[in-house]
């Protein structure tokens, strides 16, 4: 990326932080005007003359005349516009692509209106973070991008709408290649790689073409830390394959898919010295169980580039294992299929501490204050939060927890996104966010309240005795199983290593004492909740989940393991797929 063109992002996003609450005012009238007329806002604002009032009195009457709504809401319209009804129902503009969220948190795909503004946000938010990157990081102009990227099919609703993840939309626009001639780096992989279908096929690809670039591979990234860990599993078992084909300039019969083949045929040369080097490369590496992998092979990489918040922070671990001592983890922006929300602009900060600053022209941000409930006035109460009002992003305080609530330039009025963050500092007038967590319980029988979070935490307390065995965990997920009263916590965890069954009996006893919440405790101890199971499954069981979602139209790219799974086809896999199961023994 040029520097001037850097500069100019940043001294852009320095200007819209320092008005923010002004910018705030004006995206909202923007929004409104550009809107009005269709035929959800008409519902609430009537004929409200939008054009010709003030920004900051337009923003009041909106935030009294149009409810909060959840996806639930907004549903039958965006249905409607599934089936081709071309009206103004949304938007003004008629929606003519639809993304799918990857529906693994919330455990249905939703549908959210795409438009080209969600590209252009898209290429600004990634330009944005590459300045700040390379300040820190300073780039070869015209280096390489190892990327795991992977575009799912898109296809056409009932009424003709093209519809797919939105990160397959971004992958297939303008703006990605744009992003690239822009920031002057180039992803390894041409788009038939990208876009071919098959996670597996493209993985090896991906990695082919980046161990054929690696003198000029710049950086590794992927959407989700999740994905990286999983693709570098998949080249601990592939590589003597993939020095094969470095060597003589070949494809492995496993790649049967005609349009990657002759793409990646087209690209690669016969470089018998370089297919040595990561030959011996890697017969070291396997002595020490992959230990700095990513550097020993791309030895000219500046840091490893992925989302490593929130639901991914059990994979950081793996991570930093694969990336060594020396190698920075760059923690990546925050978005959502409805919007971008933040970036990270200290891409030197630790994965632990990253804050999101808010970029305020992206959407209109507002925050619902959370308090987390003592128990005993939740008895009876659907959620553990209580809330106040929400208020506007330039009435957020420092330390405070809020849901962030969407109003789109893609047709989003008052949504909860169900995201919790808390504010921990302000950039010039924009706040800087840390993600917390999705809003929605996971676990819950009954006056008891965990979130992905507390899950997170007591399975990461639950693990520690594992290290005195050498193992690791590899993933997890919970169900809350009342079939059989009173109803009890199962836990699913696979291991990679040899455990032996007193370690894991502590294991499992460890993990439900550490669940730490009010009402859990008091319910364990009256035993109105059973005791918690923990159940190993063999290995490849969560590579076997991911699969399910990826075949039902989910994308490797977004995918993000299930904390808390009810589908009742993934749970038989996973009862089917147990191999030990464990009673907890705390609370006797
Ligand atoms: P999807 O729209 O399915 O791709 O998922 C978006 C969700 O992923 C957000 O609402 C967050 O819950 C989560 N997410 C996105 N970016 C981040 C991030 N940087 N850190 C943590 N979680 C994130």
């Amino acid at each position: 990326m040029d520097t001037s063109s850097s500069d100019d992002m940043m001294s852009w996003f320095q200007e819209v932080a320092r008005n923010a609450r002004n910018v705030q005012a004006e995206t909202l009238k923007m929004i409104l005007e550009m809107n009005h007329g269709a035929e959800y806002l008409k519902k609430w604002l009537g004929d409200m003359d939008v054009h010709n009032m003030d920004a900051e009195a337009l923003q009041s009457v909106y935030e009294s005349m149009v409810p909060l709504a959840s996806h639930a809401d907004l549903d039958p319209y965006i249905q409607r516009i599934a089936d081709g009804e071309t009206s103004p129902l949304l938007t003004k503009q008629p929606i003519t692509t639809l993304s799918l969220s990857s529906g693994t948190t919330e455990g249905r795909q939703k549908y959210v209106p795409y438009t080209s503004h969600s590209s252009k946000t898209t290429l600004q938010i990634f330009k944005l973070a590459a300045a700040y990157r390379s300040r820190v990081y300073p780039m070869r102009e015209g280096g390489k991008i190892l990327e795991f990227i992977y575009g799912s099919k898109q296809f056409k609703t009932k009424g003709g709408i093209s519809a797919g993840t939105a990160t397959t939309h971004y992958f297939a626009s303008q703006e990605f290649k744009l992003k690239q001639q822009q920031t002057n780096s180039f992803t390894c992989s041409p788009q038939e790689v990208i876009f071919s279908g098959d996670y597996k096929q493209s993985t090896y690809c991906h990695f082919l073409l980046g161990l054929f670039y690696s003198p000029q591979v710049e950086f590794v990234t992927s959407t989700f830390a999740h994905c990286i860990v999983q693709a570098l599993g998949f080249f601990e078992e592939y590589w003597r394959e993939l020095c094969n084909d470095l060597f003589h300039g070949t494809l492995s019969p496993r790649i049967t898919l005609q349009g990657i083949r002759t793409s990646v045929l087209d690209i690669i040369e016969p470089n018998p010295h370089l297919a040595t080097w990561v030959s011996s490369q890697c017969e070291e590496l396997e002595e020490s169980d992959w230990y700095g992998l990513i550097p020993k092979l791309w030895p000219n990489a500046k840091y490893v580039y992925s989302i490593m918040t929130g639901s991914m922070q059990p994979y950081l671990e793996k991570l930093k294992h694969y990336s060594g001592d020396h190698l920075p983890l760059v923690s990546a922006e925050y978005g959502s299929t409805e919007s971008w929300i933040g970036v990270n602009m200290d891409p030197s900060s630790a994965p632990e501490n990253v804050t999101f600053t808010v970029v305020p022209t992206f959407s209109y941000f507002e925050f619902i204050p959370l308090h987390r409930q003592a128990c005993d006035t939740v008895v009876g109460a659907v959620d553990d939060y209580q809330e106040d009002d929400p208020v506007p992003l330039s009435k957020v305080n420092i330390g405070q927890q809020y849901e962030i609530v969407l109003t789109t330039f893609t047709g989003l009025y008052r949504y909860r996104l169900g995201d919790v963050v808390e504010v921990a500092g302000f950039y010039e007038e924009t706040p800087k966010l840390k993600f917390l967590c999705r809003r929605k319980l996971v676990l819950t029988i009954n006056i008891d309240k965990n979130t992905e979070i507390d899950l997170q935490l007591a399975v990461q307390k639950g693990s520690q005795p594992l290290l005195t065995s050498g193992a690791k965990l590899v993933d997890f997920t919970s169900h809350a199983n009342i079939t059989d009263p009173p109803g009890h916590y199962v836990v699913y965890w696979e291991i990679k290593g040899e455990v032996n069954e007193h370690v894991l009996a502590r294991c499992c006893k460890e993990m439900d004492a550490a669940f730490v919440d009010h009402g859990y405790v008091v319910s364990r101890k009256t035993n109105s909740i059973g005791p918690l199971e923990l159940c190993i499954v063999e290995r490849g069981t969560f590579r076997k989940i991911m699969e399910h979602f990826i075949g039902n139209g989910a994308t490797m790219s977004q995918f993000k393991t299930p904390r808390c799974i009810t589908n009742k086809v993934l749970l038989k896999m996973l009862n089917l797929c147990t191999i030990k199961r464990f009673q907890s023994t705390a609370y006797k």
